[in-house]
């Protein structure tokens, strides 16, 4: 069994974007400006969002953070949109999600231009995604993908069984393993909550892809000798021996299956490192593209 390096990983991606941003700078241009939007004080939403802006300041982005209590009216929130959308000095943003129950996620989503949508969650980035053109891929599937290149992994041809298809990451990482280039080329099996005998499903998968959120949810018994399992859930449970009082957890049982796996994400140090890489690329293109754009 090997260990994928989400952070390790992630470290190669960020030194080879901070030499583009110095020879950028360099050249007289502006850094990349990401902006992010918080709302509420979810302490999850708000260590997500600062770890972005950190990785932001060590490849020398420039970042924002714009953070409304949860109180905010969901038109404060379109308004503010709205600017981020027509500001030269900002390259792409984020809404960290979720949202506070009285706004309107999916209003606010479809209210950001797509050329500035670096979470890559727009329907005009979606489509994209699936008709293979050129956009924003979503953040953690995207993460995976370079994960697996990273580590040479064949895909092709491979079945690859991702559980879970919400809009962020089962189903984009469905299509996106699908597509007609490496890594993709796989034939992909989605399950979800109403899917009936996970364990013969699961059991089947060259590459086994879980973003449930459920620790606990594959077990040794679900995983075939020799599978790369990705690791995608992130759950606090209480853990006295922390001084925070919880450790993170992913949705597989690490020690029954690592030792089935050829390959295998760490809970944390895996995907998560991956996300915010994949977010770093993203505003950088957007910054390569608002520059051509605007020269
Ligand atoms: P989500 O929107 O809640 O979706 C969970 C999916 O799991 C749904 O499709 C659901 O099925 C399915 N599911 C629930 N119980 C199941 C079961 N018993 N068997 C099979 N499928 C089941 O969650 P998400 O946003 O995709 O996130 C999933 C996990 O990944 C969370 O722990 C989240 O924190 C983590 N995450 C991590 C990163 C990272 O960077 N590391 C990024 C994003 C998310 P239905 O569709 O039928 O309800």
């Amino acid at each position: 069994m090997q260990l994928l390096d989400g952070l390790a990983t992630a470290a190669l991606v960020r030194q080879s974007i901070a030499r583009e941003v110095q020879s950028m700078v360099a050249s007289g241009k502006r850094p990349p400006h990401l902006a992010a939007v918080l709302v509420g004080d979810d302490p999850a939403s708000r260590s997500y969002v600062t770890g972005k802006i950190k990785a932001c300041e060590e490849v020398g982005f420039l970042s924002s953070l714009i953070a409304f209590p949860s109180t905010i009216s969901e038109q404060t929130i379109l308004e503010t949109i709205d600017d981020l959308n027509q500001r030269s000095d900002v390259d792409g943003f984020i809404v960290q999600l979720p949202l506070p129950q009285h706004i309107d996620a999916t209003k606010v989503l479809l209210r950001l231009n797509p050329e500035k949508d670096v979470d890559g969650f727009h329907p005009v980035n979606v489509g994209k995604m699936c008709l293979g053109l050129d956009g924003f891929l979503p953040a953690t599937p995207n993460g995976i993908l370079r994960l697996l290149e990273q580590y040479h992994i064949e895909t092709t041809g491979k079945h690859c069984v991702v559980v879970g298809r919400s809009a962020i990451v089962g189903l984009p990482m469905s299509i996106l393993m699908q597509r007609q280039h490496y890594p993709g080329n796989a034939t992909v099996t989605i399950a979800h909550s109403k899917t009936q005998s996970l364990r013969d499903i699961t059991r089947q998968a060259d590459i086994l892809i879980v973003a449930v959120g459920r620790p606990g949810t594959i077990t040794g018994d679900m995983v075939k000798d020799g599978a790369v399992v990705i690791d995608v859930g992130v759950s606090r449970v209480e853990d006295a021996t922390k001084k925070s009082g919880f450790r993170l957890t992913g949705d597989v049982v690490f020690e029954e299956v690592a030792p089935k796996s050829s390959y295998i994400t760490p809970v944390p140090g895996g995907v998560g490192p991956m996300t915010i890489a994949s977010l770093l690329l993203n505003t950088l293109q957007a910054a390569l593209n608002h520059q051509k754009s605007s020269a």
